[in-house]
């Protein structure tokens, strides 16, 4: 049963029935999925979407397709991780991770928005799925066409890192590599998905999936007990992440299921950072840069729904800041060596911001914060790799490595002595 009321303009609120109709014909603006919640209030409850299977389907009321999922049985319902090292090395008392770095199949936030694109595209009749990426757009709807026996076609710009290019290639997706950055590739896109009968799941489909992004939210409330965090970090490149959280988290309060208020915040890469910069100089224009940075994956110049970020972060009372390519990598560091997770230059981004919100005062060390890690760190080594301490390289007897340890504990990097060390 679905609970879709229809599509709805968010520029004038023109309404239209759910269709392959995705921009309005009155006045070009994106349209979006609109919901019956009396309807879903009394067809379900948090306590029944708690018994079912942990992946983004157990909110199926809240999202837009008519009939049964067709993929991502797997995907969501991400560890919310408790970061309590972390937390002490930036100033915070409560600390979570939102940790998509695992997200099931492809390790990025975008398992859950192709899961969605990918099973409406269907129910549309599409047999052909596409998508424009920075790279893990691709490899997402790449593994979901695979397993659904889908043609695919992938279209990336050619400076993608050469791990997220394998990670598409190994499920044999057609990859189209332009000559050109991001915005180059979507506008060419939305060119070819209005003469191919293709479902392009960020260009034509984009209405149904980007409300998939919306379970990170559902997920970080029901994780924290239905009471949302004072504080939401995340990464913007489009601007398909954000505004859904911001969706999510009032749908959940629509619908008497949480409680609480969360101020949003919007993270970018100082080398590609319109949407930053509109909010610091106030305005509501965006104006389009040309992207410079190690954060590939969030490098758009132009984002299709910077607008709603904007909004959507002065309506929480929320911020946003950007971080150079310097404090991200600091950043995917000190992730690593106080919990262990190694995330990409997105995330490196995102919590690079964190920090700097609480140095400013923005966000009060006592209050709870959840901080999106959207994307795997062994995806983008590229930009890693230079600044790794070098591995001491020795031979296989075991004289040499005493040889070496001395020298170690000689100068004082080595506390242990050798029993305590193996005895732990
Ligand atoms: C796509 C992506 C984002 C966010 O992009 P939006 O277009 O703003 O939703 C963030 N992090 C990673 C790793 C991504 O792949
Ligand atoms: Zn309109």
């Amino acid at each position: 049963m679905s609970f879709v009321a229809g599509l709805r303009c968010k520029e004038c609120g023109s309404h239209y029935r759910a269709g392959k109709q995705f921009v309005c014909t009155d006045c070009f603006g994106p349209l979006e999925v609109s919901y019956d919640y009396g309807g879903i209030a009394q067809a379900t409850s948090r306590d029944a979407v708690a018994q079912r299977p942990h992946n983004i389907w157990r909110y199926r009321e809240l999202l837009p397709i008519e009939g049964e999922p067709a993929t991502g049985f797997q995907s969501g319902f991400t560890p919310l991780v408790r970061a309590t090292r972390l937390a002490k090395a930036i100033g915070l008392d409560e600390l979570y991770l939102k940790d998509d770095s695992v997200n099931h199949p492809t390790l990025s936030y975008k398992d859950r928005v192709v899961s969605v694109g990918i099973t409406r595209a269907l129910e549309l009749g599409y047999q052909t799925i596409a998508c424009a990426s920075t790279g893990n757009l691709a490899n997402s709807v790449a593994a979901h066409s695979a397993r659904l026996g889908l043609r695919c076609f992938v279209f990336i710009p050619d400076s993608v890192e050469p791990a997220k290019i394998i990670g598409s290639g190994v499920y044999r997706p057609q990859i189209v590599r332009i000559r050109g950055n991001y915005d180059d590739v979507n506008r060419l896109c939305s060119e070819i998905g209005s003469q191919y009968p293709w479902g392009f799941v960020n260009v034509n489909l984009r209405p149904y999936y980007t409300e998939g992004a919306k379970t990170l939210g559902f997920e970080v409330a029901e994780q924290l007990g239905w009471r949302l965090p004072q504080h939401t970090i995340l990464p913007t490149a489009g601007g398909t992440l954000l505004p859904k959280v911001f969706k999510a988290y009032q749908e959940l309060k629509t619908l008497g299921w949480a409680t609480g208020d969360s101020r949003i915040y919007a993270a970018q890469a100082a080398g590609c950072a319109p949407v930053i910069q509109a909010l610091h100089d106030g305005t509501k224009e965006i104006r389009p840069v040309k992207p410079n940075t190690i954060a590939h994956s969030i490098a758009i110049g132009n984002p299709a729904d910077g607008p709603y970020v904007l909004e959507c972060v002065r309506a929480s009372g929320g911020w946003g800041e950007a971080a150079t390519d310097e404090e991200i990598l600091q950043a995917i560091h000190l992730l690593a060596e106080t919990e262990g997770i190694f995330a990409e230059p997105a995330a490196g981004t995102t919590l690079a911001v964190c920090r700097k919100l609480v140095e400013q005062g923005r966000i009060p060390g006592h209050e709870s914060v959840v901080v999106g890690i959207t994307g795997n760190g062994y995806k983008a080594t590229d930009s890693i790799v230079q600044r790794l301490n070098g591995a001491v390289v020795l031979s296989s007897s075991l004289k040499d490595f005493q040889a070496w340890h001395a020298t170690l504990r000689d100068s004082g990097l080595e506390p242990l002595s050798i029993h305590q060390g193996a005895s732990r």
